[in-house]
């Protein structure tokens, strides 16, 4: 007889998008003329830049000759992206971080909820709440998290996040032993300070813990205090790993590229209490389940670290920050309490005591705009609602003047 994991029956169902899909249909169907703005959205509405299509077109073309022609690449990924990563998102920042430490991938999605694979299942995990529900749901199918009960997972140990702390969780006040970070934060675009990651650094030292940090906004930081990489930070190159992805960075949502640093004295440990390295681990995890990304898409993202291409990838990301900077004006002039927004795509607005659907309904109804419901993120998320930046500057601009015009 096949038998289930029945930790799938633990997911709860995940609505949130075909709920929103729903919601909008309906009001289309009833107001057939209505200009519908999607500011709900996480996907990059932005083109490739040219410098990348060049070098996927240049990449295509070796294909097509048998004296250039490539088949199974290297397991980790080229050497000529790795080495780029090394020396543009790493050393140029003062992180310590070799080629041979990052191993390339489809997707930080995939690589973030595969890493808990290398851990036992009875490790206690720490989450904040909002979260980026992937962190979540890959630990309940592995049967970590126990039984949900008022909403909440038994076997998680949840960070809240809250107006007061801005979305950047205190430690936890008992043992955990993996810990989810992720800054510029999506849903909430809040981002950590060097001396308050220093401290969760600190924290995993100490309890002989594992943070595994997203870093896959980490291109819209413009103030330059912050840290990019958890590895600009003393001593996390034993307790962190970290992810990255060019989708949001250079519109390779479709496209699929992303990366994620294992450093070589990074540990886990026996239930003996012996250190054992995660590096050999992980790598020999992505050997043996995934088959690399294609030599065309690892050109693209190569391009992305040339003269041309760092400005492209500038100047859409200065595009969507400007459209965040216009939503974050707007939330100060109807005097709406938010966070994100300055070094992030995402801002996180507090409904004045609506509930997060009743502030989704009322943006659509009277301003056709739809927006994110905070409350699919976490229990936190309830009354709170996450507005993109991921759309063009009219739409914003427009969605603006509705959302002052209606809700002042
Ligand atoms: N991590 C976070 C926090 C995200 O918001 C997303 C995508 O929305 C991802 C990872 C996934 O990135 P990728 O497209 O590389 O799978």
């Amino acid at each position: 007889m096949i038998r289930i994991n029945e930790n799938y029956t633990r997911l709860k169902p995940s609505y949130l998008f075909s709920e929103i899909a729903n919601r909008v249909a309906q009001y289309q169907s009833e107001n057939p003329g209505a200009d519908i703005i999607r500011l709900g959205i996480g996907d990059v509405t932005k083109s490739l830049p040219p410098a990348c299509i060049n070098a996927f077109h240049k990449g295509v073309d070796e294909l097509s000759c048998d004296s250039t022609f490539k088949g199974y690449g290297p397991e980790n990924g080229y050497a000529f992206l790795r080495e780029k990563i090394a020396g543009e998102d790493f050393h140029k920042r003062g992180a310590p971080i070799d080629a041979d430490e990052i191993f390339i991938s489809d997707g930080a999605k995939c690589d973030t909820g595969n890493f808990q694979e290398l851990f036992a299942n009875d490790i206690t995990i720490a989450l904040p709440d909002p979260v980026y529900p992937v962190y979540l749901d890959t630990n309940i199918m592995a049967g970590r998290a126990g039984n949900a009960k008022n909403g909440r997972y038994e076997n998680i140990v949840y960070l809240d996040g809250t107006m007061e702390n801005g979305f950047i969780p205190q430690l936890p006040s008992q043992p955990v032993d993996l810990i989810y970070l992720c800054f510029p934060n999506n849903p909430t675009g809040a981002v950590i300070t060097k001396s308050r990651l220093q401290e969760w650094v600190a924290f995993a030292k100490e309890q002989k813990a594992l943070i595994l940090f997203d870093a896959a906004y980490e291109a819209f930081i413009t103030d330059e205090t912050l840290p990019h990489s958890i590895f600009e930070i003393d001593g996390a190159r034993q307790v962190a790993v970290e992810f990255r992805s060019y989708s949001k960075t250079a519109g390779f949502t479709g496209t699929r590229c992303a990366y994620t640093v294992v450093p070589k004295e990074c540990v886990a440990y026996t239930e003996s209490k012996s250190e054992i390295l995660l590096h050999p681990f992980w790598k020999r995890r992505q050997s043996t389940k995934f088959n690399g990304v294609s030599y065309p898409v690892q050109k693209a993202a190569e391009a992305v670290y040339s003269d041309a291409g760092k400005e492209q990838v500038k100047k859409r990301i200065n595009e969507y920050l400007l459209n965040a900077r216009i939503i974050c004006d707007a939330m100060d002039d109807l005097q709406f309490s938010y966070v994100g927004g300055k070094n992030s795509p995402y801002i996180w607005v507090h409904g004045k005591g609506s509930d997060s659907w009743d502030f989704f309904d009322r943006l659509l109804t009277k301003a056709q705009i739809v927006c994110t419901p905070g409350l699919g993120f976490g229990q936190c998320g309830e009354g709170y609602i996450r507005l993109s930046a991921f759309n063009s500057l009219e739409n914003v601009q427009t969605a603006m003047d509705r959302m002052k015009k209606v809700l002042a």
